[in-house]
């Protein structure tokens, strides 16, 4: 049986996840922007926490999880090449690894860029992957710690997953990203529809940064990088795929 999931949203526009096996009732939280948001959803679902999966060392990602374990008496699992800047690990983790939340388990994907120590989790029965701020619904994390060549590598570790997995990032950036998008892959007719089909999703309360990969991969321009047509289109017909995305990335950061 699948996990359910529900999308938190927390500060300005940020989401953390819960997860539950309704076979076990274990319950996993992924990320920790704010506590209360979480014990309210925890609350009305009436789930008790388990285990905390972190992605990445950023405040917004992981301010609360002290608080929380405090709370809960949760299970922390996160990076171990990050150890020394999250909060106290139960379970270190490498690339391959595997966290268990009751019957399901969830493979460890290094996918640095935005960091070097980010990590992802996919859980290929339930079709989900929680990707944070490296793959983001119509974007990509800002490069802060790691090289363009990092990042590409990264995506194309997660474009690699199934068409139906559903991509949970770490933010809703969905504005400021469909703009840049329709920028730079402007005859795309995939984004226009997606874009269009945004407005009605925004306004049903629908969670943004929650979307199948094989939108993503239609539509998102970093995960077009490497497609002839994207880069004849910003003359880079002979760039390396990693150049194509370096220089995405780059207008992104000035658009
Ligand atoms: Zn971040
Ligand atoms: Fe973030």
């Amino acid at each position: 049986m699948p996990l359910t999931l529900t999308a938190v949203p927390c500060l300005r526009d940020n989401y953390a996840y819960l997860l539950h096996d309704p076979e076990t009732g274990r319950t996993a939280v992924v990320d920790v922007p704010d506590v209360a948001p979480i014990h309210d959803a925890l609350d009305a679902a009436g789930w008790a926490l388990s285990d905390i999966l972190i992605t990445h060392h950023h405040d917004d990602h992981i301010g609360g999880v002290m608080r929380l374990r405090e709370d809960t008496g949760a299970t922390i699992w996160g990076a171990k090449a990050d150890a020394h800047r999250l909060p106290p690990l139960d379970h270190a983790l490498v690339q391959g690894d595997t966290v268990t939340i009751g019957a399901q388990a969830g493979r460890v994907i290094d996918v640095p860029g935005h960091t070097i120590g980010h990590i992802a989790f996919h859980f290929a029965e339930s079709q989900m992957a929680f990707t944070a701020d490296s793959l983001m619904a119509l974007g990509c994390g800002r490069l802060f710690e790691g090289t363009p060549a990092q990042m590409w590598s990264s995506l194309s570790k997660l474009m690699a997953l199934p068409d139906d997995t559903l991509i949970c990032s770490g933010h809703d950036y969905s504005k400021g990203n469909a703009a840049f998008a329709l920028s730079v892959d402007p005859d795309n007719a995939a984004l226009h529809a997606r874009i269009s089909a945004m407005e009605a999703d925004r306004l049903a309360g629908r969670p943004m940064a929650v979307v199948p990969l094989a939108l993503e991969k239609a539509t998102n321009p970093f995960l077009r990088a490497h497609l002839p047509a994207m880069k004849a289109a910003h003359d880079r017909l002979h760039a390396s795929d990693a150049e194509s995305f370096a220089h995405l990335r780059h207008l992104k950061d000035t658009f």
